[in-house]
């Protein structure tokens, strides 16, 4: 499961946890992304911090993991790159790339469209608010890609951030852990990424 992951939140989890259960998954891989290319118009948190909240939001789970492939490659990360670098770590599994319908609405501004979609099965996760465009949807292969629905959670890392800038509470939008982190580094304070972690 790809993201930005800034900061990973509930809608992730169950997104991740639904998809590990419909596919019967052995296990889910988050992925934070490295430079966000898709996301330039902002200030994207540093990648380690982003890191260590996804491993603090999946220590428990034995089913979930933690890959660092796009934050240590250096560049914008393309999901190809991604795709590559797991496969070459696991020859013999069978990969889904798990991501929101927004994301797969992208999914024309990928490099190497034809080797992603043979490199992975895709599954793409509708939540409140972002439906995929018909016309888009028309143009994606059918037998690569699986819309599901998780359970309606209208939590978004841009809402948790605006949340914590405004001094509103992100519990139970985030996982404590997390929200712990976010208080002990400052991030999302107003003008600043935060401290840099230890
Ligand atoms: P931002 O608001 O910064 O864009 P986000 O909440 O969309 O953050 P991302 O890190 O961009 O989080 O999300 C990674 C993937 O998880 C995306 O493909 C996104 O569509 C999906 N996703 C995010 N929130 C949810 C949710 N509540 N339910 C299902 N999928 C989600
Ligand atoms: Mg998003």
């Amino acid at each position: 499961m790809g993201g930005t992951f800034d900061p990973i939140h509930h809608g992730h989890l169950v997104a991740a946890s639904e998809v590990q259960g419909w596919f019967d998954l052995d296990e889910v891989v988050f992925v934070p992304t490295g430079q966000p290319w898709q996301k330039a118009d902002r200030d994207v948190s540093p990648a380690e911090h982003r890191y260590l909240m996804t491993v603090i939001a999946t220590a428990a789970n034995p089913r979930f993991t933690v890959s660092r492939v796009d934050i240590d490659r250096a560049g914008p990360t393309y999901t190809i790159d991604t795709l590559r670098d797991l496969r070459a770590q696991r020859p013999d599994a069978d990969l889904y790339f798990i991501t929101g319908a927004d994301a797969l609405t992208d999914i024309f501004s990928w490099r190497d469209a034809d080797e992603v979609f043979a490199l992975a099965h895709f599954v793409g996760c509708t939540r409140p608010g972002a439906d995929m465009d018909p016309a888009t949807l028309a143009k994606i292969p059918h037998d690569r890609v699986t819309m599901v629905e998780v359970p309606a959670l209208a939590i978004s890392s841009t809402d948790c951030r605006e949340r914590q800038r405004a001094g509103q509470p992100v519990w139970y939008l985030v996982p404590d852990g997390v929200v712990q982190y976010i208080t002990k580094h400052g991030l999302y304070a107003p003008d600043t990424t935060g401290t840099e972690p230890e």
